[in-house]
């Protein structure tokens, strides 16, 4: 119990001037709760059965023969995960608008060449419309 006041996640319900009982009280409020106890919270991850579990449900359900973390150790995991996929996903959004605007130009080529081409034909095939 003790161990969950000092995660990253009471860090960061602690501010300047936060009384100690409040910050506590957020902190609970931002924990998920127990699938099976409405009124524990959950402080552990359970790696092998992807939930998310009170320290009863991890000590007579999961542990010892499952992988279990730490809630806040694992927020901290998911959120280094989701800093890489948000990472992967500019870089492909960067080489996608990088490759519309090289499709652009490309158009824009083609573009000047049709025009050219008929007015060549205009040109040529029509004589006397074409007074350029
Ligand atoms: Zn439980
Ligand atoms: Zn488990």
């Amino acid at each position: 119990m003790l161990q969950r006041y000092r995660s990253p996640l009471f860090a960061a319900a602690t501010g300047p001037g936060r009384p100690y009982s409040e910050a506590v009280m957020a902190v609970s409020d931002n924990y998920p709760r127990c699938d099976r106890h409405d009124d524990r919270n959950a402080e552990v991850y359970c790696q092998t059965c992807y939930v998310s579990v009170c320290l009863i449900c991890a000590t007579t359900r999961h542990l010892p023969t499952h992988h279990c973390l730490d809630i806040a150790d694992a927020v901290d995991e998911c959120r280094s995960i989701l800093a890489r996929h948000a990472s992967d996903l500019t870089q492909t959004c960067w080489n996608c608008l990088t490759g519309i605007e090289d499709t652009n130009v490309r158009i824009e080529s083609i573009r000047s060449e049709l025009l050219y081409c008929f007015f060549f034909v205009w040109k040529t095939y029509i004589p006397g419309i074409y007074t350029g």
